[in-house]
């Protein structure tokens, strides 16, 4: 293979550090460069995917993931442009987020914690939808060479969240080659001036206030000057200079029609959710006044249904917050909860209820199934789980929870069987292969629609592991 022509070899298991030398860079514009790059860039995304759920500490909270979901979905539509996106949140309390291959995008904890509206999160997804639209990560890895897919995407991934010190880890233990990696994922500054200018239109697009970016960046930027702490690391991949803040104003006027209020109030439960169900702790909490309604919430969420705890679930409070606010669904989910543990048949019609007026909320259904499943309507939880469709983005809490339902059934053969889909859903193919054989040696009988699903799986499987393998031939 000539030297000049290789660009990226997808190898699983040989590590071979090249290094590329400047004056042998592909012509990016070359048309047959498109398709390998997209292969790569999916290759990519897989195995970042995977890093993701293996070395970091995601939230799976589905009323979390389905808020940031719906605000990522509602930019991205807005792009105009037809590709994959993911959203995940990272439990990490540094002020951060992420633009990854393939369309992952990552919000950090701190980041909503330090958010005071919906729009000012909006405002950095959108930001970073426009890396994404603008193909500003995809050109960066088209200048590897030799190494292998899994350990570039770990170590992008410890780029990208910064948990680790690129410096001293893995960036050391790739030479030359992390460290190039390191450079490139560092954005230059037209990057960002060019995902500040889409990001502001796609803002204003999706019903966002397009002032939000600079308000938030600039808020950011002055409290790290006034308490002289560390800047948050958004700060110092995205420096807040006075004419990139100038420019972002300068956008948000062009693109606003009319002034659109900042949306407050789910994000306020969200942070809520936040602080009491994942532990984060964000400076300000103690001084932020909560409203009745809040408050109500934020009892509810802590309240233990037995006799001795001294935190009662509060049912009345939570009517009068439905009855406030009509259009708040996350008090409805929160009614249908408490009454799963008081009154499981009235949280029954309560969940169906919310199913059908939020048919897209995957937390409904999640909610409802654990109900059942506690309720020891074991098949019903698992009939609720099977009859949705859901996102491809939701497969994976949805596959493990089945897996969890089927192992309190001691079905083993199931349990192996969504395992492995779970697996297969964040692209980790080795393992999920492995999980389908296991399950296939445990099904005793070969006659069900089961079974047939199971060879359908494995070969696909087998399929997609051998595509890989072919490209890296190549
Ligand atoms: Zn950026």
């Amino acid at each position: 293979m000539k030297h000049s022509t290789l660009i990226i070899i997808l190898t699983l298991n040989l590590l071979s550090i090249n290094i590329s030398n400047a004056s042998t860079l592909p012509d990016l514009g070359a048309s047959d460069l498109k398709d390998y790059n997209k292969q790569t860039e999916t290759a990519l995304g897989r195995a970042f995917s995977t890093a993701l759920y293996q070395h970091y500490d995601l939230v799976k909270d589905p009323v979390i993931l389905s808020y940031i979901r719906r605000i990522g979905n509602k930019i991205a539509s807005e792009t105009g442009h037809s590709r994959h996106f993911s959203f995940h949140v990272i439990n990490n309390s540094e002020i951060n987020a992420f633009a990854g291959p393939n369309g992952i995008i990552g919000i950090n904890t701190g980041l909503i914690n330090a958010a005071k509206s919906e729009d000012e999160i909006a405002s950095v997804i959108a930001h970073e939808i426009a890396h994404v639209t603008q193909r500003h990560l995809s050109r960066t890895y088209e200048y590897q060479n030799a190494t292998s897919v899994t350990s570039i995407a770990t170590l992008i991934a410890a780029i990208l969240i910064g948990t680790q010190d690129p410096s001293a880890g893995l960036a050391t233990y790739l030479g030359a080659q992390g460290l190039s990696i390191q450079h490139q994922l560092k954005n230059s500054r037209i990057h960002e001036s060019e995902a500040d200018y889409f990001g502001i239109k796609y803002l204003q697009d999706a019903g966002y206030n397009p002032e939000a970016m600079a308000n938030f960046f600039d808020r950011l930027s002055k409290s790290a000057q006034i308490y002289e702490f560390k800047p948050p690391e958004i700060l110092q991949t995205h420096p807040v200079t006075a004419s990139r803040m100038a420019r972002a104003k300068e956008r948000a006027f062009q693109v606003q029609t009319e002034k659109k209020p900042f949306k407050t109030k789910t994000l306020r439960l969200i942070q809520i959710r936040l602080v009491k169900l994942e532990g984060t702790r964000p400076d300000n909490y103690q001084n932020i006044s909560l409203t009745p309604s809040e408050k109500c919430y934020e009892n509810n969420l802590q309240a233990r249904y037995n006799d001795t705890s001294p935190l009662k679930p509060n049912l009345n409070c939570l009517e009068t917050a439905i009855s406030n606010h009509p259009t708040q669904r996350l008090y409805k989910i929160q009614k249908a909860n408490l009454l799963s543990f008081t009154a499981p048949k009235k949280s029954f019609t309560e969940y169906k209820y919310l199913q059908a007026i939020y048919p897209s909320d995957f937390s409904i259904p999640y909610f409802y199934a654990t109900a059942l499943n506690r309720d020891n309507k074991k098949n019903e939880a698992i009939q609720v789980l099977q009859n949705i469709t859901p996102s491809f983005h939701y497969q994976f809490l949805l596959y493990s929870k089945l897996a969890r339902f089927y192992s309190d059934k001691r079905e083993k053969d199931k349990v192996y069987y969504y395992d492995a889909l779970a697996n297969y859903n964040i692209g980790n193919w080795k393992k999920s292969q492995y999980l389908i054989n296991q399950a296939k040696r445990l099904t005793k009988d070969k006659n069900t629609k089961f079974y047939t699903q199971l060879i359908r799986i494995q070969s696909e499987l087998n399929d997609n592991v051998i595509k890989i393998q072919k490209n890296n031939e190549k």
